[in-house]
């Protein structure tokens, strides 16, 4: 791959802890299901969840009732949960010689990757 010096935008994967910032699940963490860089969104665990009602479609094998899902949620609103000290934080990062971009706390210095 060509050594590019653009930064990604996002510092936000898949499997990471959140804490949602604003909104009407402010305050709940929950895991990255889902990242759509393109449209800035997040897919996270227990987060907006929404309810739908499925009709049974002909043919398909598909589940009835009420089904729960998650909608996605703009980046912004989800800050990442530091695993070392637990806390909600900005991500830094720094170069490693072997492992390239690794994330940093900004709070405890600790590396998230
Ligand atoms: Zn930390």
């Amino acid at each position: 791959m060509a050594t590019k010096t653009e930064t990604p935008k996002y510092k936000i994967k898949r499997g990471d802890t959140v804490l949602v910032v604003r909104g009407n699940d402010k305050g709940v963490e929950g895991r990255v299901l889902y990242v759509y860089p393109k449209k800035e969104r997040v897919v996270v665990e227990r987060v907006n969840v929404r309810k739908k009602h499925q009709r049974r479609a002909p043919g398909a094998n598909t589940q009835t009732g009420i089904i729960q899902f998650e909608a996605p949620i703009h980046i912004s609103n989800v800050m990442v949960v530091c695993p070392s000290c637990g806390e909600a934080t900005r991500v830094g990062i720094r170069r490693d010689e072997e492992l390239g971009r690794i994330r940093v706390c900004k709070k405890c210095g600790e590396d998230i990757d």
